[in-house]
């Protein structure tokens, strides 16, 4: 069977930079389901840059190479893409700076999480029906915040707005989760409750889990398998328990 997430060859570069300036160079990549990756590497290494490229969010962007996700393209064909649409509603995204709607309340922000199954024109005038109401106030309780549904998001700490964002992608019954970089702006104590989070979600709902990660401490604790960027290429594939000192200090 195809893995859930196959890259093949992907290149990327930005702008008009000189061929060894490429932001992601030759990237070969397959994560299986359940899995859950930790993503490291120097900053400017590329990780954000292939995790957009994941999400198709930097569709049409790629110079080279093919990313399919559960067993579909992501990247768009010339203008026929709505299989590739379909499969990005599948795949769910935090940010590191959680990109909720602050003036919004929590509940409603999930809401948007099931968007890409409710008709559009429900889901623009607000009228989710109580079955969505429902799994909303559920997924919020899985993360903790079901008693915060009715404050506006902006009212929340750091930490409770990245839960709010998870339980979005809950909502939005993502089969992969992406991350980029989800606790780099937490306190210690926000940022375990976070990776607590995202691990039991893969662990017992089985969702595949990619997150980048400053701290390679966080990578070895939550994840079995990390890969590390480098320069915009892989140069560490493997159990996570294997980064040691030597190793990090040839990555960073
Ligand atoms: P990381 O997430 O590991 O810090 P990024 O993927 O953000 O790395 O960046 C990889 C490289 O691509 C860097 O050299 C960065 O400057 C460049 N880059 C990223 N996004 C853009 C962009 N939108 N325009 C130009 N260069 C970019
Ligand atoms: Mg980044």
């Amino acid at each position: 069977m195809e893995p859930e997430i196959q890259i093949q060859g992907l290149s990327k570069t930005f702008g008009k930079s000189s061929r060894n300036d490429k932001a992601l160079k030759n990237i070969d990549l397959s994560i299986e389901s359940g899995e859950m990756v930790a993503l490291i590497g120097p900053s400017g290494s590329g990780k954000s840059t292939l995790l957009r490229h994941l999400a198709g969010l930097s569709c049409g962007d790629s110079d080279s190479g093919e990313i399919r996700v559960l067993g579909q393209s992501v990247q768009c064909n010339g203008r026929l893409c709505s299989d590739a649409r379909k499969i990005r509603a599948r795949i769910g995204y935090i940010f590191q700076q959680f990109n909720l709607v602050g003036r919004m309340k929590v509940m409603t922000n999930v809401l948007t999480g099931t968007l890409g199954r409710v008709p559009g024109w429900r889901g623009c005038l607000g009228l989710f029906n109580a079955e969505e109401r429902a799994l909303a106030l559920k997924c919020l309780n899985r993360v903790g915040m079901d008693a915060w549904a009715n404050h506006r998001a902006s009212c929340l700490s750091g930490g409770q707005q990245q839960r709010v964002a998870i339980a979005r992608t809950l909502t939005q019954k993502a089969e992969v989760i992406l991350a980029d970089e989800p606790i780099a702006s937490l306190d210690p104590e926000s940022a375990r409750r976070v990776m607590e989070i995202l691990s039991d979600i893969n662990s017992v709902d089985g969702r595949t889990v990619v997150v980048t990660l400053h701290q390679v401490d966080y990578a070895r604790e939550f994840c079995r398998r990390a890969v590390a960027l480098k320069a915009g290429e892989v140069v560490f594939d493997g159990p996570s328990e294997e980064l040691t000192p030597s190793l990090l200090a040839s990555i960073y």
